[in-house]
């Protein structure tokens, strides 16, 4: 039984797929095209924003998958300007919505947004729009929360539904519905009434998560099975893909971080994202004593001293703004040249996000990671009691260490959209310059590096990847190391990439303690240790060794 509804709804998804939703002979077509120029400004609509728009106000529902920057909003921003009832919003983030209805304010679209910190007189006022026939709100802006714990709002979208006036849900970041997302809310658990409740109505699902399992997850969620989804190319053919191994002394990464400022990016704007407050401080006063002018963004600043760093970076009198994650939302520069991870990325989604806020004009511009394993230890200290944490951080160690796919390929292959490597035409590293690594087999480094952990084991010591590898090349404590353990004859930096390799295939796991001050991570066996124990087993990695 449970089959042949998925065969349903897989033909049924299939069919709506097949439609010609580009066409513009639908009866709002003209409506559309007039309210896009007069209202928006906008003159020609970007790939998917016509299939989307069409398919909505056609009453479908819709899971519209699109990079950031794509232009996600206008899908339901035009409809809404063209219907004559209510558009919700559901948005996970009260600044966003702020800037979202302020730049709907400046055109002149009647919106209000619902959420925790909304006042008295502007709740009442939306309530009673939603149940007048008169009014001409288009869009109301509400928080996940502020719905699922506002029995009044409830009630009266009730009442505009059965008035006629409830025109569609649009849910911005819709992978929040999933827990297999980066970035689950529970809030959002609860539009899965929405469907049975308000039944005929269309649900527009928007996001830049494009994985098929977490699409799945969404539509069984919100009760859409089987809907049309709609998925843009992540692919950014301006963008230059490049990774660098970060030196792990100080001085030295501070003075390639200075030649990068000074000479290769000299005179252009870009972003050098940290993960750590203290580091993003820290490295703001670096680059300034070196004479770079840089300003710091984090959450821990006054918002007011914040608006001024973004504002002196929009005018060009910083050259580069030092930023935590939190530096992002909203960012709308179309002329940024460069951004740096000065630390990997918590998970693709993250790095695909930061680094695409480079070259948004479509000019040639440049994404460069900063690699060094000691730096994912301190990443996934915090993200691993997430569910799936480590395993995000560790496709970024998978792209970090490759030494010779095509980043875009890899890029593509964790959006699940294929790209042929002849589409990257140099725009990355390793096509620029083929690798030359060579598949070698790791196993026999494996079974040392067992070696070392039995005998920590049996000094009831744990190990840290630093103090695995002292002991791999015989230094620190004495009593870690072990005698017929070779000294590696290769860079430490090569022995550090085996560890990673070895972590990401699980022939290695991380362990985590909790001390008074903070979490450490230490390594020990893996599952597939047992595989890695067997002498005739192999494993391949494809990597240059020096
Ligand atoms: P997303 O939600 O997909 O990240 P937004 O909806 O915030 O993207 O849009 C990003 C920017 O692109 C906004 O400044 C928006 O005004 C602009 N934009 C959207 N569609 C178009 C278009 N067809 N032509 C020009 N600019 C557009
Ligand atoms: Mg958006
Ligand atoms: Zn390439």
């Amino acid at each position: 039984k449970e089959k042949l509804r998925d065969d349903a709804l897989l033909k049924k998804s299939f069919s709506l797929s097949k439609k010609n939703w580009d066409n513009e002979d639908f009866d709002w077509s003209a409506r559309l095209r007039k309210s896009l120029k007069d209202v928006f400004k906008i003159e020609k609509l970007r790939e998917l924003q016509l299939p989307t728009m069409n398919a909505i106000m056609s009453k479908e529902d819709v899971i519209l998958i699109m990079p950031t920057g794509g232009g996600k909003s206008l899908c339901y921003q035009l409809p809404a300007v063209i219907s004559k009832g209510i558009t919700i919003v559901v948005s996970p983030l009260v600044s966003l919505m702020e800037d979202q209805l302020h730049g709907l304010h400046k055109l002149h679209v009647k919106t209000t947004m619902l959420c925790g910190k909304a006042d008295k007189e502007s709740v009442k006022m939306t309530m009673n729009a939603l149940v007048d026939k008169n009014s001409d709100l288009k869009l109301i802006y509400v928080t996940p929360e502020y719905m699922a714990k506002s029995n009044r709002f409830m009630n009266k979208l009730q009442k505009a539904y059965e008035l006629g006036r409830l025109e569609r849900f649009a849910i911005d970041e819709v992978h929040c519905c999933s827990q297999w997302g980066h970035d689950f809310r529970p809030d959002y658990k609860f539009l899965g009434v929405l469907k049975s409740m308000f039944p005929g109505i269309p649900i527009l699902g928007l996001t830049a998560t494009a994985p098929a399992k977490i699409i799945v997850d969404v539509q069984k969620m919100l009760d859409i099975s089987g809907c049309l989804v709609l998925r843009a190319s992540f692919n950014r053919p301006n963008l230059y893909y490049e990774v660098r191994r970060k030196p792990a002394d100080k001085e030295t990464c501070l003075a390639m971080m200075e030649n990068l400022l000074k000479n290769r990016f000299g005179g252009k704007s870009g972003i050098i994202y940290t993960t750590t407050i203290k580091d993003a401080e820290q490295l703001t006063t670096d680059l300034r004593d070196r004479g770079i002018k840089v300003g710091c963004y984090h959450a821990m600043l006054e918002a007011e001293y914040r608006s001024e760093v973004y504002s002196k970076w929009m005018s060009g009198k910083y050259q580069a703004v030092i930023a935590t994650i939190a530096f992002g939302l909203g960012i709308d520069k179309p002329d940024v040249r460069f951004v740096i991870h000065h630390c990997v990325s918590k998970s693709m989604e993250n790095f695909y996000q930061e680094s695409g806020r480079a070259g948004r004009d479509g000019k040639k511009s440049v994404s460069i990671v900063l690699y060094r394993l000691a730096d994912v230890f301190k990443l996934s200290t915090m993200v691993f009691q997430d569910k799936v944490g480590l395993q995000n951080l560790y496709k970024v160690l998978t792209y970090c260490l490759d030494q010779t796919s095509c980043r875009r390929s890899l890029i593509a292959t964790h959006f699940e959209e294929t790209w042929n490597a002849s589409d990257c035409v140099e725009m990355c590293d390793h096509c620029r310059k083929p690798g030359v690594g060579k598949e070698i087999d790791v196993a026999q480094y494996c079974r040392q590096l067992y070696q070392i952990m039995t005998k920590a084991v049996q000094n009831e010591t744990r190990l840290t990847a630093l103090k695995l590898v002292d002991a791999w090349y015989s230094k620190g404590a004495s009593s870690l190391r072990v005698s017929n353990v070779p000294v590696p004859r290769f860079a430490r930096e090569t022995a550090e990439a085996i560890i990673g390799h070895l972590l990401v295939n699980g022939y290695l796991q991380e362990d985590f303690h909790f001390s008074a001050y903070s979490t450490i991570s230490y390594l020990k066996r893996g599952p597939k240790s047992g595989l890695a124990l067997n002498n005739d087993h192999k494993i391949l990695f494809n990597y240059e060794l020096h």
